[in-house]
Formats: C-alpha cells, sequence, structure tokens
C-alpha cells in the first residue's frame, strides 16, 4: 500500500457550509488521486456534520470497482450511550458509505472517558463480531491521550489490529499530545500506526517565513506540506499518513512526493527539528481545526476559524484581514468568542485538550475592545 491516505474531513464545500460539499469537485480529486495510484480512504460517521460518507459513496463508491479502493471509518464514541447505537450507527454507514463491507473500521478517538465507555458497551466486542461476520476487514481506534491509557488498551484488547495517531513533527515530544511516546507505545506492541493530522491542521503549511526560507534552500521544489507528510511517512512502523486534502492542487502537491516515497535524510531532519523550534515559538493557539468542537456549541461559535485567525493576526503583528472575517464572515455565521458562556462542553470532546474558554477570552480581548 502506498504510504498517503485520502483524509475526508475537509474536502471542498460550497459557501462555507461545511455540511454541503462540493461534491464535483471531489469527484475530480478522487479520479487524480486513483489516477496515480492510491486508494486509500478515511472517513468517519461525524466530518463534515455527517455527509462526508455520503460524498465518498457519490464520488468513489458509485464510481469505481470494490477492489479498486480501500475505504474506512469510525465509530464515534463521543456520540453514543447504549450498547444499541453501535448496531444502529454501523448499519447507518454501510447505507450512507453503499458497501458491503468496510476495509478498515475504528473506535473514533479513544481517551479515557471514552475507552471506560467502550469498555461498558463492550465495542471492541461488537466490531470484533463485525470482523467475524466479514462486515469488516480489519479492526482499531483512532487514539488521543496518554501512552499509559493507550498501552493499557492494547494490552486488554491484543484484538486491535491497527493504531490511528496523531503525529508530526511539532507534536512528536509534546507533553499534551504526546506523539513520539504513542508511537513507541504502539511499535512496542507491534502495532502498525496510521498517521492523522500530519500537517496539524494546515499549522504545518502556513509556517513562518524563516521556516519556509530554510525547506527552500534545502530544496526549492518541495513543497512546505511535503517537509510534515514526508516526515511522518519516515517512521518505519507508519503505514499511511492520513491527508485531509480540499482541492486538486493538494491532491498534485501530496501524490507527486509520496508516489515513489523516499525517507527524509539526516540532514533533512535536523532541518525539521529547527523548524518545529520555530514554529513552537510562533504558535499562540495549537488547534488542528479538526472542528469536532462546533457542533456542540449552544452559542454556535465557530471556535477553530477565530482561533485560526488570532494566530494569523498575531504572526502578522496586527497586519492581516483578520478584523473584516472576524466581524463579517465567522461573526455573521455564529457567535463571536465573546458571546461565550463558558459552559465547557466544548473542551470536553478536544481531543487538543486546549483551554478553549481561556483562548477565545484572549481572542475577544484582541478583537472585541
Ligand atoms: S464554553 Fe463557550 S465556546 Fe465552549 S461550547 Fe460553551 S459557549 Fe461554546
Ligand atoms: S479547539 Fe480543539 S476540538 Fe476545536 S477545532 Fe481546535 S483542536 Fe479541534
Amino acid at each position: 500500500m502506498k504510504k498517503l491516505g485520502f483524509g475526508c474531513m475537509r474536502l471542498p464545500v460550497i459557501g462555507g457550509d461545511q455540511s454541503n460539499i462540493d461534491i464535483e469537485k471531489f469527484k475530480r480529486m478522487v479520479d487524480v488521486f486513483q489516477s496515480r495510484g492510491f486508494t486509500y480512504y478515511d472517513t468517519a460517521y461525524v466530518y463534515h456534520g455527517g455527509k462526508s460518507e455520503e460524498a465518498v459513496r457519490e464520488a468513489l463508491v458509485k464510481r469505481y470497482d470494490r477492489d479498486a479502493y480501500t475505504v474506512t471509518t469510525k465509530m464515534p464514541m463521543f456520540a453514543i450511550s447504549e450498547r444499541a447505537d453501535l448496531k444502529r450507527i454501523f448499519d447507518e454507514q454501510l447505507k450512507r458509505l453503499g458497501v458491503d463491507f468496510i476495509d478498515y473500521y475504528w473506535l473514533h478517538a479513544l481517551n479515557k472517558k471514552e475507552y471506560e465507555k467502550a469498555e461498558r458497551l463492550e465495542a471492541f466486542r461488537f466490531i470484533s463480531e463485525k470482523k467475524a461476520e466479514g462486515k469488516v476487514k480489519h479492526i482499531g481506534f483512532s487514539f488521543h491521550d496518554t501512552p499509559q491509557l493507550l498501552d493499557r488498551i492494547l494490552t486488554e484488547h491484543p484484538e486491535a489490529e491497527y493504531v490511528q495517531l496523531q503525529i508530526n513533527y511539532i507534536d512528536w515530544d509534546s507533553p499534551t499530545v504526546c506523539a513520539g511516546d504513542c508511537y513507541n507505545v504502539a511499535a512496542a506492541h507491534n502495532k502498525p500506526v496510521i498517521v492523522m493530522e500530519p500537517v496539524k491542521g494546515g499549522a504545518l503549511v502556513n509556517v513562518p517565513e524563516a521556516v519556509k526560507a530554510m525547506f527552500l534552500s534545502r530544496n526549492p521544489e518541495a513543497s512546505t506540506a511535503s517537509w510534515a507528510i514526508r516526515y511522518a511517512a519516515s517512521l518505519e512502523n507508519v503505514v499511511t499518513v492520513l491527508s485531509g486534502m480540499s482541492d486538486l492542487v493538494q491532491i498534485e502537491d501530496n501524490t507527486s512526493y509520496m508516489s515513489n516515497f523516499t525517507p527524509l535524510d539526516d540532514g533533512e531532519r535536523q532541518i525539521v527539528e529547527l523548524a518545529a523550534k520555530v514554529i513552537k515559538d510562533n504558535t499562540f493557539i495549537p488547534c488542528t481545526s479538526c472542528r469536532y468542537c462546533v457542533d456542540g456549541c449552544p452559542k454556535k461559535i465557530s471556535i477553530p476559524d477565530y482561533f485560526t485567525l488570532y494566530n494569523e493576526h498575531r504572526r502578522m503583528h496586527g497586519h492581516s484581514d483578520s478584523d473584516y472575517y472576524y466581524d463579517n464572515v465567522f461573526g455573521a455565521r455564529g457567535g463571536k468568542p465573546g458571546n461565550c458562556i463558558g459552559c465547557g462542553k466544548c473542551e470536553a470532546v478536544c481531543p487538543q485538550k486546549l483551554s478553549i474558554r481561556k483562548y477565545l477570552k484572549q481572542v475577544a480581548l484582541e478583537f472585541e475592545k
């Protein structure tokens, strides 16, 4: 299998509405991806407000033979409360995707709380049964928590064949994400790893000018994203790296260096380590734009968009068009950071464990003064 998968969580949308996927554009992206020999697609029940799986059916499943692609999706552990939900959602996913079986099936975003729920509802038993029935080929889970918990889950559930982890060059030694330690735990259990967030929601594409210059001086042809994706793919135990591609330019870029993938050499690795340091010094709110926090917000605050604006605004020392977007674009769609009522629902689902309420206050202070 090639080491690049198509993450279907940042597909092109119409009119800025995340649940209105531009299917025609997505079809063209799928065609280029397939024509270059890539076949792996990763979606989830919750992506794009529940519309990503159907979009995969329209753009891929209806248009290609079943043996021409690999499709994976996930059980949203954070959105279920009783055992009957497992079957209901799984059956719905088969319908949404339009397939008889799913190649890789994951328990989505296990952490301490969701693992306890998974145990109570016997979710691992459920996915193992689906595998025995032939409705799923491989099983595993995606994970956001401590290496200690990962070790416990893999010890208690050796039937999990794969683990999906957030790995990128700035989270490798992060004390909250612990990407490096989690990777080592998976390797110790001989579990192959699928990487998510290799470019950290775009943060490793929109890097400071000093980092761009470092990359260009080593290789003027290589895109900024290529450094992040090749970094993750260079890890021995990684079988594929998911890139959440949003347009044809990204497809063409990502597939160009992943067609005949070469791992980073020692000199490139040193450049990446230096880049990580510079980026960390310039990132104020380390949000990955996964959008898990958005749907549950009673004030409909587009949290990740405001965080992106804030980071951009700080990086540009205030000389950006962030004010316009703040008031007229995101502000027109829902609440502003200053409307936050502090209920904490967003923080309960944030895989990065961000102090969202504190950050929103900071953002409001900057823009709503
Ligand atoms: S704490 Fe604020 S931002 Fe978070 S869900 Fe509640 S109202 Fe929304
Ligand atoms: S604040 Fe957390 S949950 Fe929300 S988009 Fe950012 S990383 Fe994801």
